[in-house]
């Protein structure tokens, strides 16, 4: 027996904001997902992104999921001291909860480049892929990811409860046009991000005096 789906989310989020979170609710809502795990990326320090450190990234994804019902943070890849791929996420969860669905959130612009992920025909053994719209991210597939919603893509909901991975899910979300690219540069313009994330996390940046110029 099966227990209920549950959503994962992995991304830099730096910062956190609603393109991030506004799709999760409504999966989390439209699919009945029991939990929404918010999963962020290791990022080597060196690199000139992200902007934030993975402390100061981890403390605003805790605080926005703090603010939504039944989202939790998952600090596995943060723990490592190498960037994870997706497909060694998708295994140690699928080993710790063997009798669960999981549903790999990721916006459009994510699935139109899943052929350059790490072992990306690979992810489906392990999760279903549930794809948010996205401004400026058009649905012109290239022919491996065709190829792949040919013979994966369901709009039944039931089987995504029924089967622990295998169906690709397009979301007819709310298209949300915000990227933390345009956010980073809007806090660098010295301009109110008020409603453009939580209210927690726009209080967290501007306590830390974050991303206040463009580096
Ligand atoms: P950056 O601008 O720094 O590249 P980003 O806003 O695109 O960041 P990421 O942390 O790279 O955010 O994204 C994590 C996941 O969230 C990805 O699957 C991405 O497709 C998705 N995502 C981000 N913004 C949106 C949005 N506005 N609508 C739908 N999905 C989104």
């Amino acid at each position: 027996m099966l227990t209920a789906p549950i959503g994962l989310l992995g991304g830099t989020f730096d910062p956190i904001h609603i393109g991030h979170l506004r799709p999760a609710i409504e999966a989390q809502a439209t699919l009945g997902l029991a939990e929404v795990r918010l999963i962020p990326n290791h990022v080597p320090p060196h690199r000139a992104s992200p902007f934030c450190t993975s402390e100061q990234r981890l403390a605003m994804v805790r605080l926005a999921a703090a603010e939504n019902p039944g989202f939790v943070v998952d600090e596995r890849e943060l723990k490592r001291d190498q960037p994870s791929y997706t497909i060694d996420t998708l295994i140690s969860l699928r080993t710790e909860l063997p009798d669960t669905p999981l549903c790999f959130l990721m916006g459009m612009d994510s699935l139109l480049s899943l052929p350059s992920w790490h072992r990306w025909q690979e992810l489906l053994d392990y999760a279903h892929l549930v794809v948010s719209m996205r401004p400026g991210w058009q649905p012109d597939y290239p022919a491996e990811v065709a190829d792949l919603l040919a013979r994966h893509q369901s709009q039944d909901i039931g089987a995504l409860h029924r089967q622990r991975h295998g169906h690709i899910w397009l979301s007819d979300n709310l298209p949300i046009e915000l990227s933390a690219t345009r956010l980073r540069a809007l806090l660098a313009a010295g301009q109110d991000p008020r409603y453009l994330l939580p209210a927690s996390v726009a209080r967290y940046i501007a306590q830390h005096r974050l991303y206040q110029a463009e580096p």
